[in-house]
């Protein structure tokens, strides 16, 4: 195909605006589906998208539309929405040569909208500014044209209005497409060069690799190369995707499909790899390949220690179609064998887990997540620590270093005030305000990945209403003012239970999880003394008191099936109980700590 004639464009949009709807709406003006095979929201396929109603992984979609006369191929890559992907974002922009900016003419532009938009600006992209749901009555679509041209700076004059729940000047939509996008640059007789945006995991055929065909032809039956893995494989089937894969005999420059190699897991996929010939010279690589960064980490451990060898398989089955998770076997004094695992985000997190229950009937624990943090040891090198229990003594380190992302609220100006102590109170670093119209504002920010991890979102939500959103990006690595907090038992420290905060909320953080562990920790023959320490430092202690005698006795006596009841209750919960030194601690004390942080 001549790539005059091929249009390649996503649609970036803040989550619930519609793009999902709007993809199927032109999956339908388009006939590449009948109505009758419509169900809805035909783009997110898996399960847990529908639950959520969000889009987790990037897809593709090819479509056929003739336009006064002339065929075109139409080829939609849909992008994750949230930011944990923004990795995967990134690869699948460069795949297109222009987006379709989806506002909802209700909301109005929000935190995830400038975030995309100023991505596909970055990458050169043609933007075309889609208002959708104009058939809501409380639509103010002129408002929003101005907040569009406000904070992005882009020409909205001409910005489409349409219903992709009618399907109203759905139509538009493809006209404008057809008409703005510029069609791909590529050359039909060059080497051959495709970018790899998206892997997904098939049962029967392995790892289905998603390309954008740059330069030259890729046919079925050549040998091809991954030029930043190095392997070498040969295509047994490839396609486009419309949206169930279509097997052709070649894809040329400018086209976007599927290639498969009798690749067995997704972990020999790299998204973002350039893929050419493996026989004589091959193309330059494609710029801009990364590796996935793991940003928030969290244990997972099993209710029930018999379940860990079923959980490492739960895991690795994961991983399979998830690459971009990783795990690590661990042990906690507290929780026994369990597994550290690292993930590109908080959803991301919230999807991995989910799927483990999902799929899987182990009964999980999960601690509350921290970040990665960086530390020059005394005399030393420069180690990555992903669990605080690892962090060295607070006197062997020279420099703590944490990850800092630049944060963008959207919301309404009546919230600024609360936004903005909020960001205080974190120590956030004012970076900007700007106003999307005489009611909406956005704020910037520069906050520690540590604090927008804790509760960030939460708090957000509380403080606007619900009206609030949030995005963020990573920044880099700053020192920071941190320490390892101590937890101590009778004077033994309980390893688990160690975080690193900001040494200025050290007592604050140190008070509150002693307080959960008085709650919890049953009294004993003796006095247990509690403590929140740095080092040896104590900065937070309570003492829960030792237990008066009559209150043992009146455990014994009374009838024999009474007693023996007591027995079974104490041996079920001795099997919970974890010694530390001589205190037992029940699981859930454990927990009320690990899971809240
Ligand atoms: P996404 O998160 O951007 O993919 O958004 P969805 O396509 O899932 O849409 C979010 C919600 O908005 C759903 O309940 C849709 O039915 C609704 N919606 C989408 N487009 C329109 C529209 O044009 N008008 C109205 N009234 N609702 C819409
Ligand atoms: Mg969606």
């Amino acid at each position: 195909i001549d790539p005059a004639r091929i249009r390649n464009f996503s649609i970036i949009a803040h989550i619930d605006h519609g793009k999902s709807t709007l993809a199927d709406r032109l999956l339908e003006v388009t006939g590449t589906v009948s109505k009758r095979d419509m169900k809805e929201q035909l783009l997110d396929d898996m399960d847990l998208e529908r639950q959520r109603g969000i889009t987790i992984k990037a897809r593709a979609v090819s479509m056929r539309y003739t336009h006064h006369g002339t065929e075109y191929e139409l080829n939609l890559i849909d992008t994750p929405g949230h930011v944990d992907f923004q990795y995967e974002v990134s690869r699948s922009l460069t795949c297109c040569e222009g987006a379709l900016l989806l506002v909802d003419a209700f909301q109005g532009v929000e935190a995830q909208t400038v975030a995309n938009a100023y991505n596909a600006i970055e990458h050169n992209l043609e933007i075309i500014p889609v208002l959708n749901k104009i058939d809501l009555v409380h639509a103010r679509p002129e408002e929003v044209k101005e907040e569009i041209e406000q904070t992005l700076g882009l020409d909205a004059e001409d910005a489409i209005g349409c219903s992709a729940k009618t399907g109203l000047n759905c139509q538009a939509v493809i006209d404008a497409i057809i008409a703005r996008v510029p069609a791909p640059t590529g050359k039909l007789d060059a080497t051959l060069q495709a970018m790899v945006f998206d892997s997904v995991y098939d049962e029967f055929r392995g790892a289905i690799i998603y390309v954008r065909v740059m330069n030259g032809v890729v046919r079925k039956g050549d040998r091809v190369k991954f030029l930043q893995a190095g392997t070498a494989h040969e295509v047994v089937e490839l396609g486009q995707l419309a949206p169930r894969r279509v097997p052709r005999e070649h894809l040329s420059a400018g086209q976007v499909g599927y290639v498969v190699c009798n690749i067995k897991s997704l972990g020999q996929v790299h998204i973002g790899d350039t893929l050419s010939v493996a026989q004589g010279e091959p193309a330059a690589a494609l710029p801009g390949y990364e590796q996935p960064k793991r940003m928030v980490f969290c244990g997972l451990y099993p209710s029930d220690g018999q379940d860990f060898e079923n959980l490492r398989e739960a895991l690795s089955k994961l991983q399979v179609n998830d690459p971009s998770f990783v795990f690590e076997p661990e042990t906690s004094d507290a929780l026994g064998f369990g597994f550290r695992c690292g993930f590109l985000g908080l959803l991301h997190m919230e999807i991995v887990q989910q799927r483990l229950e999902g799929e899987s009937d182990i009964d999980l624990v999960q601690t509350a997540p921290n970040v990665t943090y960086r530390i020059k040891v005394k005399d030393g090198d420069w180690i990555d620590v992903h669990t605080p229990q690892r962090v060295p003594a607070n006197g062997d380190i020279e420099d703590f270093q944490q990850p800092i992302v630049r944060v963008s609220f959207v919301l309404p100006v009546d919230y600024i005030g609360g936004i903005m102590k909020l960001c205080a109170d974190r120590r956030g670093v004012f970076v900007r305000q700007e106003y999307l119209s005489p009611t909406r504002a956005m704020l910037v920010y520069d906050l520690a990945l540590a604090e927008v991890v804790y509760d960030m979102h939460d708090r957000l939500k509380s403080i606007t209403r619900g009206y609030g959103t949030m995005d963020y990006e990573l920044r880099g690595y700053e020192t920071g003012d941190l320490v390892r907090l101590d937890i101590l038992v009778k004077g033994e420290r309980v390893d688990a239970l160690s975080i690193v905060c900001d040494k200025r909320d050290s007592e604050t953080r140190g008070r509150a999880v002693i307080k959960k562990l008085k709650e919890e920790i049953p009294r004993h023959m003796f006095e247990v003394p509690l403590q929140a320490a740095i080092g040896t430092r104590v900065v937070a202690r309570e003492t829960i008191k030792a237990m008066s005698k009559n209150v043992t006795a009146k455990c014994y006596g009374g009838d024999i099936s009474r007693k023996r009841k007591l027995w079974e209750k104490q041996k079920e919960g001795k099997k919970r109980m974890k010694s530390i030194g001589q205190v037992d601690i029940p699981q859930k004390a454990f927990l009320a700590v690990l899971e809240t942080g």
